[in-house]
């Protein structure tokens, strides 16, 4: 039996799109994560969300037990599925504060639709391996494969980390104009975070944070370069589906 051309990109696109849409159900059953009581801090933070202009925000709560666990994160492409995450060592040892500054550079993740776009990063990203596996029968299995690991490194290793990081780097100046320079800024100080592969180090993010505070040419630089950046995602995912349609003719 032999596969229809184009199998490949449908099937990945398919699975990609499938895991997207149940993550939010996904991470919620598997942290048994609650909804945070919506007096009090809850309150707030949906008058945070509110003012952010992110509609249909909901909180939840997760028992992690480990201090190191003192963590946040957000999942959900659409409104209806959007949701923030706080573990309980996080609410048990920070302030009201500095939880509503953990859940402002959540919510600048939702402004942005940056999941969004990561995901279409993805698929982009896999739409020319079939390309290129079309086009190894005219170019020779080396040429093919050997221009398919190179694609899959500068991709991998370069393209998605640097998105990531100019991503984390929106969404802390988008939490710091949310609930002030200062508070958001002292919390970073705070967390003392390692540098990970999204997230340059706690020092360099405040660093980063007060030169735009300093000096607003920096802050519209990095607005600017976010603009360009999603448009470049688009016209790439567009690229290589129409690479796709040529190559399936
Ligand atoms: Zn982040």
């Amino acid at each position: 039996m032999s596969l229809e051309p184009g199998w490949f990109s449908l099937a990945a696109i398919t699975g990609v799109l499938c895991i997207a849409a149940a993550l939010p159900y996904l991470v919620v059953t598997l942290l048994r994560a609650r909804p945070l009581d919506s007096r009090g801090l809850g309150h707030r933070l949906d008058k945070l969300a509110a003012t952010a202009g992110v509609r249909r925000c909901r909180f939840l709560v997760w028992s992690a037990r480990r201090r190191a666990a003192e963590n946040a994160l957000s999942v959900g492409l659409l409104p209806a599925t959007r949701r923030i995450l706080l573990a309980e060592p996080l609410l048990r040892n920070l302030g009201e504060d500095e939880i509503e500054a953990v859940c402002a550079h959540e919510l600048g993740h939702f402004f942005y639709s940056h999941s969004v776009y990561l995901l279409v990063a993805i698929l982009a990203s896999i739409v020319p391996l079939e390309v290129m596996g079309h086009a190894g029968e005219h170019l020779g299995i080396v040429l093919a494969w050997g221009g398919l690991l190179l694609y899959l490194i500068v991709v991998w290793t370069l393209v998605m980390p640097r998105l990531s990081r100019h991503f984390e780097l929106e969404a802390d100046l988008f939490g710091a104009e949310l609930v002030g320079w200062r508070a958001y800024t002292t919390l970073l100080g705070r967390q003392e975070l390692p540098a990970g592969p999204r997230h340059p180090t706690g020092v360099s993010r405040v660093g980063r944070l007060e030169a735009m505070e300093n000096a607003p040419r920096l802050r519209r630089k990095l607005l600017a370069r976010g603009r360009l950046v999603r448009l470049g995602i688009l016209v790439w995912m567009g690229v290589a589906t129409t690479a796709l349609a040529v190559s399936l003719r």
